[in-house]
């Protein structure tokens, strides 16, 4: 059976574990060998080479490392998965019996490096899984398993390792889970990992996280772990120890995928209440619509603007203070007012300019 299909139809979560970057042999397997003992993985891992954002920051030990990470799938009977980012991390990797390879980050988003590891495994029987690319775009994504398929490597599984923001106030990468959602639906026959020590950055955060992949069905869990955490040469604060890995998994709640039909009947009943109340969200909000043409239409006869920033201000914040009484979060309030607001702005547009030009004349 191949391994992607393994992840997908085995018991959840499959678990990949092991440091963010080898460091010596006795790290490697002391690590390795404790979440072996409590049975916390199904692969271990390990960086051999680390892409890293500035010069100077810790790249990996290299070569000399590969071993460290193959003996300690040998002493656990584990298989084993390192990142490769180029043709010769491929042959290297492969030469010293990694089972498994995986893409990072900011390899997924380059389309001639992602072609160029698909052309060097070229014929290898391997499974590779490729992580989302640093930013927000499912094609790119998409495009990185074809790259594979079109060399007929077709054993693949995706990991969502969160996208890039500046100066994020809670996460390392943002998770937009929208995204790994739409590539479930383009291609649900590839198993998703999540990885919540590159989303979260901080190791408080990753049963929250994986607790939410969980809810969505994810197959796995890519977690970061070192035999000492805060000494770790990179990733030190979202790193956990084998026995933080294995708390975190005993804390997950496992929720059945499948839906008996007693259940569904009472759930179809409670979904129908909500469809109800969409509606009528619906009809609310095309009714404010037809309440902005108006206004439009009077703003036109008047010769004023559009927008009127201090009343919009105003308008938002009133309705942020009253966030409790409706028992929403500032930011989906926020979220809200702005796409109500850019719709009612569109509406109102057409009516204050209804000849606008049209450029493909
Ligand atoms: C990693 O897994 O250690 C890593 C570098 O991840 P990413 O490619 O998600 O940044
Ligand atoms: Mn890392």
């Amino acid at each position: 059976m191949k391994f992607s299909e393994r992840i997908k139809s085995g018991t959840r979560p499959f678990v990949v574990a092991g440091p963010c970057s080898a460091e010596s042999e006795k790290q490697v397997i002391g690590v390795c060998d404790e979440i072996a003992k409590n049975n916390s993985a199904q692969l271990l891992r390990a960086g051999i080479w680390k892409p890293r954002t500035r010069p100077g920051s810790f790249e990996g030990l290299g070569e000399v490392a590969l071993p460290w990470l193959v003996e300690a799938g040998k002493r656990t009977g584990l298989p084993t998965t390192t990142e490769v980012a180029n043709k010769k991390h491929v042959e290297l990797a492969l030469k010293a019996g990694v089972d498994v390879l995986w893409l990072g980050a900011r390899t997924t988003v380059n389309p001639f490096a992602v072609q160029e590891i698909a052309d060097a495994v070229k014929g290898v029987d391997i499974p590779v899984m490729i992580k989302n690319p640093v930013n927000p775009d499912l094609q790119l994504w998409i495009g990185a398993f074809e790259r594979f398929e079109n060399v007929g490597i077709t054993d693949l599984t995706a990991i969502h390792r969160g996208f890039s923001v500046y100066n994020h106030r809670k996460y390392r990468n943002v998770p937009s889970w929208e995204i790994p959602i739409a590539l479930k639906e383009n291609r649900p026959d590839l198993p998703i990992i999540c990885d919540p020590s590159h989303i979260t950055g901080k190791r408080s955060l990753l049963l929250e996280i994986s607790q939410k992949a969980m809810d969505l069905n994810f197959e796995g869990l890519m977690i970061e772990t070192h035999p000492s955490p805060d000494d770790a040469w990179s990733d030190a604060a979202q790193q956990v120890t084998a026995q933080g890995l294995d708390d975190i998994l005993n804390a997950l709640v496992l929720r059945s995928k499948e839906i008996s039909t007693d259940i569904l009947s009472v759930l179809q009943g409670m979904r129908g209440k909500i469809s109800v109340l969409d509606d009528r969200l619906f009809d609310i909000l095309g009714a404010r619509m037809e309440l902005t043409e108006e206004v439009g239409r009077f703003k036109r006869e008047n010769n004023v603007t559009i927008l009127q920033q201090e009343h919009w201000t105003r308008v938002i914040a009133a309705r942020i203070e009253r966030r409790d009484d409706y028992k929403l979060t500032k930011h989906f309030v926020r979220q809200l007012m702005d796409a109500i607001h850019q719709e009612s702005i569109r509406h109102q547009t057409k009516i204050m300019n209804p000849n606008s030009i049209d450029l493909k004349k």
